[in-house]
């Protein structure tokens, strides 16, 4: 059993974070780093987007570190995992969130945004994923700190199966994500290796400004939210401290929407 009462507790844990240096990401970091574990912050470009949640998490007394790397890139994951292990030794928690959309109607859709979505959205996934399971395995069991080898949250969307027009690479990245993950956690569960998604529904950062940016927009947007809001990168952070902690040591498998009830037909309250 985890040697902490609060099962939320972080300390002693390394997470790393892919795509950490804006929006979902960044509200991710620093809430595990809050919850006491040393984090790597991910960035592909924004070197002072990754610093800022680092000095955010420094001024708070807890441990972070920013590496750069493409994760559609096999080398430069490979190097991020090298680059975190000589930082904090191994790594416990691996949240997997960096994304990209580009979107266009499919028949003007080229053949270079279908594979950038996909490279970097499902390819990504899997390469951090991947070495993620190598470095739990190798590193081996220490029940002490963690009652699991290791722990996987895999940020999808609720458009793994809400379909979307206009974006049929960014769906088709999605919906694989879930198999991913799914097949994942059916694959490493006897090996104690945990492995959850979080679908977001809509949440206020730079991936989705157009849709919140105006007010016309955010009110049409808004008329797909029951619960009356749009999101913020705290939303899926909680959830995400909850998935990547020992409070959720029996779930894997599975997905948690937190979209303010976006996948509940909500055109359907007043018909049908
Ligand atoms: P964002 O644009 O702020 O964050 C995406 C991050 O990924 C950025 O920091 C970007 O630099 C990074 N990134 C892009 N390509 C990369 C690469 N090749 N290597 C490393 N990092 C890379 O937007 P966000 O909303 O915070 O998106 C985070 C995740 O949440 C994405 O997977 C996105 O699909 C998902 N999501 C967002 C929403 C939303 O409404 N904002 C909804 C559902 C799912």
């Amino acid at each position: 059993m985890p040697v902490s009462e609060n099962f939320l507790d972080l300390g002693g844990q390394t997470a790393l974070v892919t795509g950490a240096s804006s929006g979902i990401g960044a509200g991710i970091a620093l809430l595990l780093g809050r919850a006491g574990a040393n984090v790597v912050v991910n960035y592909r470009k924004s070197k002072e987007g990754a610093d800022a949640v680092v000095s955010e998490l420094s001024e708070r007394g807890c441990t972070a570190t920013a590496i750069q790397a493409d994760v559609s890139k096999e080398e430069d994951v490979v190097r991020l995992f090298e680059e975190t292990r000589a930082a904090f030794g191994t790594i416990h928690v691996l949240i997997a969130n960096a994304g990209v959309q580009q979107d266009a109607p499919a028949h003007e859709m080229s053949l270079d945004q279908w594979r950038k979505v996909l490279d970097v959205n499902l390819t990504g996934q899997f390469l951090c994923c991947r070495e993620a399971i190598r470095e739990f395995r190798r590193r081996g069991m220490v029940p002490e700190t963690c009652p699991a080898l290791g722990k996987i949250v895999s940020i999808s969307s609720v458009h793994q199966f809400i379909p979307w027009a206009g974006r049929v690479n960014y769906a088709a990245s999605k919906g694989g994500i879930m198999l991913m993950m799914q097949s994942l956690a059916q694959e490493y569960a006897h090996e104690k290796i945990r492995v959850n998604g979080i679908a977001p529904g809509a949440i206020k950062t730079a991936i989705n400004k157009e849709s919140w940016e105006d007010p016309k927009a955010e009110k049409d947007l808004l008329g797909l939210i029951p619960y009356g809001r749009v999101g913020e990168p705290d939303d899926i952070a909680k959830a995400a401290l909850w998935l990547a902690s020992d409070a959720s040591d029996y779930v894997t498998g599975e997905t948690i929407v937190v979209d303010g009830g976006m996948a509940l037909y909500p055109a359907f309250r007043e018909g049908g």
